[in-house]
């Protein structure tokens, strides 16, 4: 299936990329307040949830993000990858170092972007492997305040 994003044109095998995140377990979620907040953030964004959604991806199930510094006026930086079985058909294939110059898809507070750079892939995830790259300023929504 190909899907058009911005500077992107990714051929993306959505059955085996879904597949590999429905076999996945659900226990190794993270506890910290965090994680719990970014979770939370998904439960109640459905436009950011079926973004990842129509990618295959589960974004509660295996995603490495994490936070970064302390909340400023109510929000709190993540930064993260998923991974999605399929190739760029065009665009950038390697954006660590241009991150500011590329054409990221924004999907509500989600800055998006795709490449071939793997990090914290799972040793079992299915080739062809695409990175999806993610940074997103995300309130705090926690009743609980923020704590490391
Ligand atoms: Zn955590």
């Amino acid at each position: 299936m190909e899907i058009r994003l911005n500077d992107w044109i990714l051929e993306v095998d959505f059955d085996r990329t879904s597949k590999f995140y429905n076999d996945m377990d659900d226990e190794i979620q993270c506890d910290c307040l965090s994680c719990q907040n970014y979770r939370l953030y998904l439960k109640k964004n459905n436009g950011v949830r079926s973004f990842f959604q129509q990618l295959g991806i589960d974004p509660f199930k295996d995603g490495d993000y994490t936070s970064y510094g302390v909340p400023e006026n109510g929000r709190l930086l993540y930064l993260g990858v998923y991974h999605i079985v399929g190739v760029i058909v065009s665009g950038p294939t390697v954006i660590t170092d241009m991150w500011s110059n590329v054409n990221l898809t924004k999907v509500e507070d989600f800055n998006i972007g795709f490449s071939y750079e793997l990090r914290c892939v799972d040793p079992d995830f299915p080739e062809p492997i695409i990175q999806l790259e993610f940074e997103a300023n995300l309130p705090w929504l926690l009743d609980k305040e923020w704590a490391e």
